[in-house]
């Protein structure tokens, strides 16, 4: 992700009144600058060496805010932790049943999926979630 994109939800932050720690600031470019859509845990334990004094809880609620300015995207898979995205371009997500690596992936068609559902049903379609379940690269090597 770019420093643009920084500067954009610095900016967001600070028309919310949120006052920049160098806490928050390191949790919000760790997510901006990885492609892992990390857990809570993962966050903490990258960052956690940095910021001794940072607990979990901080780093929940820190994203809790990110994601109530849409900053960030939380990613719920059944009954296993959340996940955080701070890619908020319209993309889909790829996930391996072995490693659980999440990829990113774009694909335009969905909106005649919510038209259709809207059309057959009468609802007014608000969103719609897919996720694509397989096996990475990585895996597929390492029998
Ligand atoms: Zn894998
Ligand atoms: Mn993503």
């Amino acid at each position: 992700m770019s420093a643009e994109q920084i500067q954009t939800a610095l900016k967001i932050l600070k028309g919310a009144g949120v006052r920049m720690t160098p806490q928050r600031h390191a949790i919000l470019s760790y997510l901006m600058n990885t492609k892992s859509h990390p857990t809570v845990d993962e966050i903490y334990k990258s960052l956690g060496g940095k910021f001794p004094s940072m607990s979990v809880a901080t780093i929940y609620n820190n994203l809790k805010m990110f994601k109530d300015l849409d900053l960030v995207k939380e990613l719920t898979y059944g009954d296993s932790s959340s996940r955080f995205d701070a890619n908020m371009e319209e993309h889909y997500h790829v996930v391996c049943l072995k490693c659980g690596t999440i990829e990113d992936f774009y694909y335009s068609g969905l909106h005649q999926v919510e038209e259709e559902a809207s059309t057959s049903t009468g609802f007014k379609v608000i969103s719609h979630r897919m996720e694509v379940y397989g096996v990475c690269s990585d895996c597929q090597v390492q029998h």
